[in-house]
């Protein structure tokens, strides 16, 4: 096992990591930005490295900065959290080139599911069922995107190769409107992601998203852990996920997560990872691969009992999965809201000092977030201040624990979205379960204040 690792992220989820290391023995280095002087988990860490003023670009996706705190501190290994340089292969290379682990994959597994036409080309060929699309990368001649668009039938979406947090997309639903619409979409992509290339999917009206967390050891161990529903999403971000989904037959899971193992197995994908899939009718198709942990891995831990990130840490220092499949068992269910620092009805983002902060508790209550009363929220950095996870025999206990939790929580100075969870927890629908990609959208249009 390690000795250091460092730990290159912020937030709540710098304060997981640090959690895990502290469980296994492990010297945890915190890194900061000036912004992030008084976040707990620098106060809490043995050692704690500024590594450069508040704006991202110039500390945590910092790249030399990071990798010097790393040699300065004698760290071996160290662990990107999400966002900022976790799907960067470049960054894993360079950890690797200078001596340290890079707990996550290779960089080449980044590297190919980091451009989403070669992930699913790659995931075409290991048999993990994909949107029907276009086979590669558009082509400039618009006679040949129009005949790709008419194979596939409208509407269609146009999606950038390199995109990623639910930006680069765009639905076109008439001829008329496609030429331009490729257009467009290449050109923001080229600007937001220093990558032109757009592909074509069906855009599928009233699906459901659903993903499969999976992990693997470097002796070609893979198992699948259960699959998450982030049906919830507002511009395509996820607000809050719940394990296991509701109404699926545990048949179809178990099928598509034996995929995913097979996919990872045929890849030599090592680490935790994510395959996100789009579910109608009965039927799975893959959008892409997170080669990282996620926001709502909570959820998943809740239901399985494995901790993940201790897992990570574990197979990234050559250690075998200490579980099987066959020893993988989903009990009860969990639900996650995260809580964004915004107006919950307006989303406009809403940073500043909080001026009391109280974490509900009680039997099945998780909190993870790194605030505590008289936090400063920096106005730099994405809106999340902690998630709210809760675990019940069922949906329904999950769902009335969550209502408490909810009620109990205090978050005063800043707006967050928590107003808009209670709304969510007692909505019939959401309670009946089983709600699309849309149902947010239309319910926040249906609830406009
Ligand atoms: P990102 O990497 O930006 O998160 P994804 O490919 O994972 O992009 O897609 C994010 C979300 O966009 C999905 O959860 C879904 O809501 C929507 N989406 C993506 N592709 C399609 C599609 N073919 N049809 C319908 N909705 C889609």
């Amino acid at each position: 096992m390690f000795k250091k690792i460092l730990v290159a992220n912020r937030g709540e989820i710098a304060l997981r990591i640090q959690r895990a290391c502290r469980e296994l023995g492990v010297k945890a280095v915190m890194v900061y930005s000036e912004a992030d002087r008084d976040a707990k988990y620098v106060k809490l860490a043995e050692e704690a490295v500024c590594i450069g003023p508040a704006p991202s670009g110039q500390s945590y996706l910092n790249m030399p900065a990071i990798i010097s705190a790393a040699e300065v501190t004698d760290a071996e290994a160290i662990h990107p959290g999400y966002g900022f340089l976790s799907e960067n292969a470049d960054f894993a290379e360079r950890v690797e080139k200078s001596g340290f682990q890079f707990i996550g994959p290779t960089p080449e597994s980044i590297r190919i599911m980091g451009d989403k036409v070669s992930a699913k080309q790659a995931m075409i060929r290991a048999g993990v069922p994909c949107v029907p699309g276009s086979e590669g990368e558009l082509p400039d001649d618009p006679v040949l995107i129009r005949r790709i668009a008419k194979a596939i039938g409208y509407p269609v979406i146009i999606k950038a190769a390199g995109g990623g947090g639910g930006r680069g997309m765009r639905v076109v639903h008439t001829e008329a409107a496609l030429v331009n619409a490729v257009a467009m979409t290449k050109a923001e992509a080229g600007a937001a992601f220093n990558n032109p290339a757009v592909y074509m999917e069906k855009f599928l009206q009233n699906p459901r998203h659903i993903e499969i967390q999976i992990i693997a050891d470097k002796h070609k161990n893979a198992v699948y852990l259960g699959e998450r529903d982030c049906s919830m999403q507002r511009r395509h971000q996820k607000i809050l996920e719940e394990s296991p989904a509701p109404g699926i037959n545990r048949k179809l899971i178990e099928r598509i997560g034996e995929r995913c193992v097979a996919a990872c197995k045929k890849i030599g994908y090592r680490g935790a990872g994510t395959f996100e899939f789009l579910y109608e009718d009965g039927e799975f198709y893959f959008i892409e691969m997170n080669t990282r942990v996620q926001v709502e891995h909570p959820v998943t831990e809740m239901v399985t009992g494995i901790d993940i990130v201790r897992t990570q840490i574990m197979v990234a220092a050559g250690e075998k999965l200490p579980f099987t499949q066959r020893q993988i068992a989903v009990h009860g269910h969990a639900i996650e809201c995260r809580v964004n620092a915004e107006d919950p009805y307006k989303f406009t983002p809403s940073p500043g000092r909080v001026t009391m902060w109280h974490a509900p508790g009680g039997p099945g209550v998780r909190v993870d977030s790194h605030v505590y009363t008289n936090y400063f929220v920096p106005p730099n950095y994405d809106s999340m201040i902690g998630k709210i996870i809760v675990h019940g025999d069922t949906r329904e206990q999950a769902l009335a624990r969550m209502c408490t939790a909810l009620a109990e929580t205090v978050v005063e100075g800043i707006n967050t979205n928590i107003p808009l969870h209670r709304e969510l927890m007692v909505d019939a629908k959401f309670m009946a379960g089983g709600t699309n990609i849309h149902y947010l959208e239309h319910w926040l249009e249906q609830h406009k204040r």
